[in-house]
């Protein structure tokens, strides 16, 4: 049966234990609203100076490579101010935002903006209801717990740590990001599996998105499509092909269809 093979819960974020919008319209905003602070308040700390030059590396490389370029002002024996320095780097990474750009050096800054923001206060991470109580059950179950998001392990880190639930994150056996291969990759879930110690099939993978769901099959894992409100709508013909769930107490054997 099903429920005794499965050993290993994989669950993506965006959509399955957080709202889609939660990045788009709460992590990069506030990024945007608050990169120039932040810069402010850390301008002295060697992480901030590290990350200006990468910025600066990157904006050289886009004037000669990205048509645009919004260069940041080099302080010379003190002859450029601090505070213009300060704003054409904020210049740049509003412009790098706008168009949507995932440089490492805005990552990294962006990054670091968040951390200060989930530390703060400023951000909460969000996970539906659900998520805490399948979390408890499952530890109770004896399953271990993985994340596999395109968001990097440090940002999915620092979203459970800091969600209204408290730390969520002691419930998690480990995080892979897409460093560890694309989500829409069969090879993925296979290194993944290996990388954990078990067989695919052992693997129940948990994702709001099709091509993930594909991915997963293909390598040989279960999957379950996650139907939250907001999320990307998957065409009928296609639905039918899924096991789908509501939210995550639908997991479970003692509700409709469960199977764990
Ligand atoms: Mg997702």
């Amino acid at each position: 049966k099903m429920d005794q093979n499965i050993k290993v819960i994989l669950l993506d974020i965006e959509g399955t234990t957080t709202p889609i919008t939660f990045v788009t319209q709460q992590l990069f905003p506030y990024a945007a609203t608050n990169v120039e602070k932040f810069l402010h308040d850390t301008w002295d700390c060697s992480e901030t100076k590290q990350v200006i030059q990468q910025l600066r590396r990157q904006a050289l490389v886009d004037g000669e490579e990205f048509g645009g370029k919004v260069p940041i002002i080099k302080s010379v024996n003190g002859i450029v101010s601090k505070t213009d320095v300060l704003k054409s780097a904020v210049e740049n990474v509003l412009w790098q935002m706008s168009l949507n750009r995932k440089t490492t050096a805005l990552k990294e800054l962006q990054g670091m903006v968040w951390k200060k923001g989930y530390e703060s206060g400023g951000i909460i991470g969000i996970v539906y209801d659900d998520v805490k109580p399948a979390l408890q059950r499952l530890r109770m179950l004896k399953k271990r717990i993985y994340i596999y998001s395109s968001g990097s392990v440090n940002a999915q880190k620092l979203l459970f740590t800091y969600t209204k639930f408290g730390d969520l994150l002691e419930y998690f056996d480990g995080h892979f990001d897409s460093n560890f291969g694309g989500k829409n990759d069969a090879a993925s879930y296979r290194k993944i599996a290996e990388a954990i110690n078990c067989k695919p099939e052992e693997i129940l993978f948990l994702t709001d998105i099709e091509y993930e769901a594909d991915a997963a099959i293909s390598a040989g894992l279960h999957v379950h499509v996650v139907l939250r409100p907001g999320n990307k709508l998957i065409a009928e013909e296609k639905l039918k092909n899924y096991k789908t769930i509501v939210n995550l107490s639908k997991l479970f054997i003692n509700s409709e269809h469960g199977t764990i």
